[in-house]
């Protein structure tokens, strides 16, 4: 492995990844293979996590596609140096900013969106022209295993490397064998500090995108029936295994049996009575994280759903109240389709619950009202969040998408991505046609203050 990764840093050595002509012809091939495969990616993404092949496209395929076109509209003007103004001080030199490749990039996926967040992340670091070494989690070997065969497919390992097998092990060896440029990890923020304290050894950056439990609050004045079906949309699909799913609801006293009523009325209407028959509903990804879930299930009263079957991994659409804050399910990321609906009379008291978690990866408030939109939006500290909505806010490749704290640090996905993979390199450029003394030694009595 060490021989490959220095093969791989001798390539990029060679400038070979640099020019505008090679990056933009690895991003259409990218696309053509995509395009090409995307049959094989709906199956794996069923077998993996009983995706239909809409919400494939919709959140893999479509959402990749979409990236890729996006960072190929505007990669050569994202590449040219960028003119910034000069202080009066260093006057008439001019100053630009260059945007360098880092080098040799390793990303790490989690298994949930197991395709766009391994290679969502790789079209920002094939823009901005580095070589990339890539591990997928091996919780989803469909679509691993498609992946692998793309990737080798169409791109040499001393460019773009996949690395598969057991996280735990192959990553650490990758890690402390080897000095990447940069290590872009998704997943637990457990494991997330596993990848920050490796990278720290060899003073290696990183962009953790971790995980948390993201709030949504719903204010007495927000249009109830809306707020169920936006958040039910996004809580229920993936069967509740997104990083930005709502991980629990606060409601204001006054509307929580009208809300508990329009999300029971949205999840039937989205997945039928029969939702283990749904094509449109889910499976868990495996035994553990279904053990886990169905955990959750004693810590309080379900209002609706909470069936569950080990064979097929299923779990129903679940709403539950009556929760403690001291419960691991008011204290773990549920990660899962089960949601605690808590309520709050004043601001501050609903503020107090979600400081007990702080720093969430997503945050969602359901108002009417700007002025409490403006008090929630900037009354609590998140890394990106919606009004009125949840989770859309990712589809959006202008707006920067990360985590802060425990949630995360950097951003990627459109613009942000290119930058997060490139070095901003500063050069103040000085002419020699001027080149007055008062800079130069002896200093005494030049500025005129002793
Ligand atoms: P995970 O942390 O268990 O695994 C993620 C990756 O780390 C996998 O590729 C795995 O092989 C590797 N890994 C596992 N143990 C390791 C170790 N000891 N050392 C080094 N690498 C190791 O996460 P997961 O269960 O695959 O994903 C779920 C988590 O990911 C949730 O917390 C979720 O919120 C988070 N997530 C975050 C985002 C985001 O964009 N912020 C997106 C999706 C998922």
């Amino acid at each position: 492995m060490l021989t490959q990764l220095e093969k791989m840093r001798n390539y990029f050595v060679t400038g070979a990844t640099q020019s505008y002509a090679f990056r933009k012809e690895q991003l259409l091939t990218l696309k053509k293979a995509i395009l090409q495969h995307e049959q094989a990616l709906h199956e794996a993404l069923y077998k993996d996590l009983k995706k239909s092949p809409e919400e494939c496209w919709v959140t893999e395929t479509g959402f990749l596609l979409s990236e890729i076109n996006a960072t190929l509209a505007k990669l050569h003007s994202w590449m040219k140096p960028k003119k910034v103004p000069t202080n009066l001080v260093n006057l008439p030199s001019s100053s630009y900013i260059m945007s360098e490749p880092l080098g040799l990039t390793l990303i790490i996926s989690p298994w949930n969106y197991p395709l766009q967040l391994l290679f969502t992340p790789m079209v920002g670091a094939i823009a901005a022209g580095n070589c990339i070494v890539l591990k997928a989690s091996e919780f989803a070997p469909a679509t691993d295993a498609v992946m692998q065969q793309i990737i080798t497919t169409i791109f040499p390992p001393e460019y773009i490397l996949y690395v598969q097998g057991d996280g735990a092990t192959v990553i650490p060896q990758l890690m402390q064998q080897f000095t990447f440029n940069h290590v872009f990890y998704t997943g637990s923020t457990a494991v997330g500090k596993i990848i920050y304290k490796m990278a720290a050894e060899r003073m290696v950056p990183v962009t953790l995108e971790l995980g948390g439990k993201s709030p949504c609050v719903v204010e007495a004045d927000a249009d109830i029936q809306v707020s169920a079906r936006r958040i039910a949309m996004t809580k229920f699909s993936n069967a509740g295994q997104m990083c930005v799913a709502p991980d629990y609801v606060l409601v204001h006293q006054s509307k929580k049996e009208a809300l508990i009523a329009a999300l029971k009325h949205s999840i039937n209407s989205f997945f039928s009575d029969t939702p283990q028959e749904s094509y449109n509903y889910g499976k868990i990804i495996n035994e553990k994280q279904f053990n886990r879930i169905i955990g959750y299930l004693q810590q309080g009263t379900i209002v609706h759903g909470g069936s569950y079957n080990l064979k097929t991994l299923f779990i129903e659409p679940t709403l539950m109240e009556n929760v403690s804050v001291t419960d691991p399910i008011m204290k773990e990321e549920i990660f899962g389709p089960v949601l605690p609906i808590l309520t709050f009379n004043t601001a501050a008291e609903a503020k107090a619950i979600i400081a007990l978690n702080p720093n969430p990866l997503a945050f969602y408030i359901f108002t009417s009202s700007k002025a409490k939109e403006n008090e929630w939006l900037t009354g609590v500290a998140f890394g990106g969040g919606c009004v009125n909505n949840a989770s859309w806010h990712l589809t959006n490749h202008h707006l920067p998408f990360g985590g802060r704290g425990f949630s995360g640090t950097g951003q990627y996905h459109g613009k942000f991505s290119f930058d997060t993979f490139s070095h901003k390199k500063a050069i103040l450029k000085t002419p020699t046609w001027f080149d007055p003394s008062v800079k130069y030694p002896p200093f005494k009595g030049k500025l005129g203050l002793f």
